[in-house]
């Protein structure tokens, strides 16, 4: 799947032509960037700048810097979402998901829900779950330890990709032990990876501003370098467009680069645009300067700048359908990505802030997207180990295509912060036993 020189040299040709033409600034870089040259905060700075010839020619660096490593192949993961609770203690200015622990919409499933979750993900092929939430006040600090344990020992072959640097925080000082002895208590629990989220833009100014008492960008760091010490991989993301400047975005890569030189732990980086519609810092003003999110060319911007500035040091620039939407999504391999994300099944963080691509993208959706430009779909595992490629379509829809058609059978953020069956009283742990999902719509006559 990786071109031949000959090819290479005729696409590098075009994608010259273009740098040419672009504001000089924007060449030097990404004529640095072509010649194996490292970007720097200055002149990512100034990529962010790009316009008109600008951005199209830093969509074709970025695209032809995709191209070398990752060739035609787009890959995706078949995941789900469990959010197990909505209940925290913090108060980010971005999250519309969360709740008090006093307000009435604030849930926690029961375990053996958090687990038939898992089950039912297992029995339409997915290889991985993505276990994040908010942090109840007074939370048991082996909560996160207990949940990956109760997991695996009903499905010992399931990825856990749980737990973001926030709540690994909030387990060791619940625990009242170091971050390193939780993170190797996760381990040894099963947890198989680490959602670099809770990054938002790694300048403590700009923390300050938008969720303060938000882990800071220093315990973030040391979070991540401890992950990866004791030998849990991690992502890493951004969320940008509320009111970072360029030149914090530019400093925020080459942070996530400088992680990933110290430890190489990192899998991916993802961009994730701010969906402002239902989170309070827009919908109630509470920040100055604050942006509606990102625009379209800007979004464009960011992924391809990404790979450019990463160039050499993580592979794999992935593009957000919840964020930007399945059309931008699909556009945005053709400026730098090489990875749609997941099937998510559960999708309720961005649905709650206002964004509206839905709950899940079954994987026959994934794929057309990805042959529609001409590229060859492949499904992979969290660590980017390809255990399908897709040449040519499936004869019969997959498990999850079908199930895709009814998705009201996997339950809606909506729904869930309204069943009594859920709502939170205040305990330090989810029961062990309480409905499951399917019974209680059943008890209730809904399905
Ligand atoms: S982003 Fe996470 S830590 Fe912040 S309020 Fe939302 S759930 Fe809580």
């Amino acid at each position: 799947m990786i071109p031949n020189p000959s090819e290479l040299s005729h696409l590098h040709g075009a994608v010259e032509a273009l740098v040419n033409a672009a504001d000089p600034a924007v060449a030097r870089a990404l004529d640095k960037a072509l010649s194996g040259g490292e970007v720097s905060v200055d002149e990512a700075e100034a990529l962010f700048g790009a316009q008109d010839a600008g951005l199209l020619a830093l969509m074709a660096t970025a695209d032809a810097l995709r191209r070398r490593v990752n060739g035609d192949v787009v890959t995706y993961v078949v995941n789900r979402n469990i959010n197990f609770t909505n209940v925290c203690i913090k108060h980010c200015g971005f999250c519309a998901f969360s709740r008090d622990h006093r307000e009435e919409e604030g849930y926690f499933l029961p375990l053996n829900e958090i687990v038939r979750r898992a089950a039912e993900a297992a029995e339409l092929g997915a290889t991985e779950v993505c276990v994040q939430a908010g942090l109840p006040p007074k939370m048991d600090g082996s909560l996160y330890v207990d949940l990956a344990r109760a997991i695996k020992s009903a499905l010992p072959d399931m990825h856990i990709h749980g737990f973001s640097p926030e709540e690994v925080l909030y387990g060791a000082v619940r625990s009242r032990c170091s971050v390193e002895e939780y993170l190797v208590a996760l381990r040894d629990a099963g947890v198989g990876s680490l959602p670099g989220t809770s990054a938002e833009v790694l300048a403590q100014s700009v923390r300050d501003r938008i969720a303060p008492g938000r882990i800071s960008a220093a315990q973030w760091r040391e979070v991540i370098t401890t992950a990866h010490r004791v030998g849990i991989p991690t992502t890493s993301t951004i969320m940008f467009g509320h009111v970072e400047t360029d030149r914090e975005r530019a400093e925020h890569l080459a942070f996530v680069r400088d992680v990933q030189k110290e430890t190489g732990g990192i899998t991916e980086f993802v961009p994730l645009s701010f969906v402002h519609a239902e989170a309070p810092m827009w919908s109630k003003r509470l920040v100055d300067g604050i942006r509606p999110g990102a625009t379209g060319a800007d979004v464009i911007r960011m992924h391809a700048i990404a790979r450019v500035v990463l160039h050499g040091w993580i592979d794999n620039i992935q593009c957000s359908w919840v964020k930007e939407g399945p059309k931008l999504a699909q556009a945005l391999l053709s400026a730098g990505c090489n990875d749609v994300g997941g099937t998510l099944i559960n999708e309720s963080i961005s649905t709650s802030a206002g964004a509206s691509y839905g709950q899940l993208v079954p994987p026959s959706e994934l794929r057309r997207w990805v042959r529609d430009l001409g590229r060859v779909p492949a499904e992979r595992d969290t660590l980017y180990r390809v255990r399908r490629t897709f040449e040519q379509e499936p004869s019969e829809p997959e498990a999850l295509d079908l199930a895709a058609e009814q998705p009201e059978r996997f339950g809606s953020y909506a729904e869930l912060i309204r069943m009594p069956e859920y709502r939170y009283e205040g305990q330090r742990a989810p029961r062990l036993e309480g409905p499951t999902l399917p019974e209680a719509l059943r008890a209730r006559g809904e399905r």
